[in-house]
């Protein structure tokens, strides 16, 4: 398939622990984040084969869901636009409609020539029913349709392929979790000895069933313990810990999910969970694209910013 989803394989890198006080460990991270300059990481795996099969099938129009603040909607209207294809995106949250200018991640959609239709929370709950996507055919023409958040089948054999051969010495590997697509991919993909962490981004640690509709494989576990409440909730420990993190690694984190991931990371490590001498591997998923959004809901509670 051509242009942006050739040839992915993202620059792992070494994690200096001793900055850390943390010198018993070797800790590794994939940059999924610069997989595209503005939309990053697995949401562009779990597009690939979408992306692939819509093609075949000759469908022109992709539809999708998502909220205000979506990396998925941003990822399918990035990737829409430098495929050809036209992309609408169903909008959680009618009030938005007259605030788009005011949202950094449905103006890039739009700007990306993603068509925004906003649906009340009602409405959009039946967003799995046929009778709904049925009046979205009637509205928009035929589709090919990518799931909120963009779970799929096609979706976690694209995340599949975030592994390789390079990643087989590592003793853990270390994924944050919203639906679990991306997390079922990896335990896919791992070998036997590896055992797979998933932190969760939201109370609850039900994708582990979800994982379960993707493989049989068993060597993963699932915490919500570093969800922070619950999912997009934030407090100030974790952006100082993000802040701190990027200073001292250069890496950035987004607030969502990889800051909490790696929150959970550097805590399990301070507390004796990793064996010693573990080789950890942790994936930066992306989201990156969040940063401006909570920037400017921080920036109103007058609260420390995401630097
Ligand atoms: C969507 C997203 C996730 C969660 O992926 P799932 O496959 O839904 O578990 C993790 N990290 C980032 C940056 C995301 O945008």
């Amino acid at each position: 398939m051509s242009t942006i989803f050739n040839n992915w394989s993202c620059p792992i890198e070494t994690v200096n622990l001793s900055a850390f006080n943390l010198n018993d460990f070797s800790l590794s991270i994939v940059r999924e984040d610069m997989l595209h300059p503005f939309v990053s990481g697995n949401k562009f795996r779990k597009l690939k084969y979408n992306l692939q099969a819509a093609q075949e099938q000759g469908q022109k129009k992709l539809l999708t869901f998502g909220g205000a603040y979506s990396n998925h909607i941003a990822a399918v209207a990035a990737a829409g636009k430098e495929l050809g294809f036209k992309t609408i995106g169903i909008i959680r949250g009618e009030e938005l409609e007259s605030k788009i200018s005011e949202n950094p991640t449905l103006s890039f959609a739009k700007d990306c020539g993603m068509h925004l239709h906003f649906v009340s929370r009602e409405a959009y709950r039946q967003k799995d029913e046929t009778e709904f996507i049925n009046n979205l055919k009637n509205k928009f023409g035929d589709f090919y349709l990518l799931p909120e958040g963009g779970t799929n089948a096609l979706a976690v054999k694209g995340c599949e392929e975030i592994l390789c051969q390079e990643t087989d010495s590592f003793d853990y590997i270390c994924v944050p979790v919203g639906t679990g697509g991306t997390m079922a991919g990896l335990v896919k993909a791992s070998k036997e000895s590896q055992h797979i962490m998933g932190f969760s981004a939201l109370k609850g640690i039900f994708q582990s069933s979800e994982i379960a509709k993707y493989t049989s494989k068993t060597n993963f576990e699932i915490t919500d313990s570093y969800c922070f409440g619950g999912y997009g909730k934030i407090d100030i420990d974790l952006i100082r810990f993000m802040n701190e993190f990027k200073e001292k690694t250069n890496i950035p984190l987004d607030p969502i999910y990889t800051g909490k991931m790696m929150f959970g990371i550097m805590d399990l490590l301070k507390n004796g969970y990793f064996k010693e001498n573990s080789r950890i591997f942790a994936v930066h998923t992306g989201g990156l694209q969040g940063i401006a959004g909570m920037n400017q809901k921080l920036k109103k509670k007058n609260l420390p910013i995401i630097e």
